[in-house]
């Protein structure tokens, strides 16, 4: 199983780090973690295509999750993907999945019409409801859904996947959660969100003390992530979502590492992770992750 980082970023604007996406690939399946900003750039970056993955999850409703959807629809259309997008999300993403298919139908129908490619069939998708508990099996790809809490976002899930002996789990955007830390317990790699709490002052005209809080509030703090990949027990640790994009990257994981001893890799968008090898790559880094 390979875990990809395509976005590692927030909402906040960095020329450095997509919006939210991780890439999933074992021997039979591709499987899109959210496609925030930039997604489909990461993917061709990285070597691959919208076209080869088999199906998009997403975690929750929020727009730097989902905001390059229909970008990913179209591109992949281009690449030559000849078969219907399966995505699986949760029942409050169906109405933002169908609703954008619709609003972009007639853009869609002209194209079809001029541009008198091989297959339309690309381009239709499939909506699939995540239930907590009720697994999704895509090829040899196991995956779990875990209702995480990113309230008053609900439902956010996160997600357990297991393929070929090895065990990844993707937090999504969630507050600590006790229920993802017992289903991932014992997994090779963790993927966790992270804000960074002294990294973000109110700001005057931009975020008071009172927005930072609230903001706070609904994700895992630099404070607690370590806390909570202890707990589960994950061999290795990969942060994304970094709140803020930029930060001290030293003091970081010095904070962490007061909590996990295992190793702790600070994501950044096009970093790899080879559950079977046990190693780690992004561009000339290369180390190993898993003793
Ligand atoms: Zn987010
Ligand atoms: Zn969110």
């Amino acid at each position: 199983m390979r875990v990809t980082l395509l976005g590692t970023g927030c909402p906040r604007v960095s020329p450095h780090r997509g919006g939210a996406a991780t890439l999933i690939a074992t021997a039979s399946a591709a499987v899109l973690i959210d496609c925030g900003a930039g997604v489909t750039q990461r993917l061709v970056e990285t070597g691959r295509e919208g076209a080869a993955v088999d199906a998009l999850i997403v975690t929750h409703l929020h727009s730097d999750h989902l905001v390059d959807f229909y970008q990913l629809v179209i591109s992949s259309w281009h690449q030559g993907r000849a078969r219907p997008w399966p995505v699986h999300c949760p029942a409050t993403v169906v109405p933002l999945i169908e609703g954008t298919m619709a609003l972009w139908a007639a853009e869609r129908a002209l194209r079809v019409e001029w541009e008198q490619r091989p297959s339309a069939a690309g381009l239709d998708v499939t909506t699939h409801p995540i239930e907590s508990g009720r697994r999704i099996t895509i090829g040899d790809l196991e995956i779990e859904p875990v209702l995480v809490d990113h309230a008053p976002v609900a439902p956010a899930f996160g997600f357990v996947f297991r393929a070929g002996g090895r065990t990844a789990v993707v937090s999504g955007d969630t507050r600590v959660s006790e229920p993802l830390i017992a289903a991932g317990r014992g997994a090779d790699l963790l993927v966790h969100e992270v804000f960074i709490h002294r990294e973000m002052p109110a700001i005057p005209g931009k975020r008071s003390a009172a927005s930072v809080e609230r903001v706070a509030s609904y994700h895992t703090r630099s404070d607690e992530v370590g806390q909570v990949a202890a707990a589960m027990g994950t061999r290795a640790l990969a942060l994304t979502h970094f709140v803020p994009p930029e930060f001290d990257r030293a003091a970081l994981l010095a904070e962490v590492a007061r909590d996990f001893a295992g190793p702790v890799f600070v994501g950044e968008d096009g970093m790899e992770f080879d559950l079977a090898n046990g190693d780690v790559a992004h561009g000339r880094f290369r180390a190993r992750l898993l003793g």
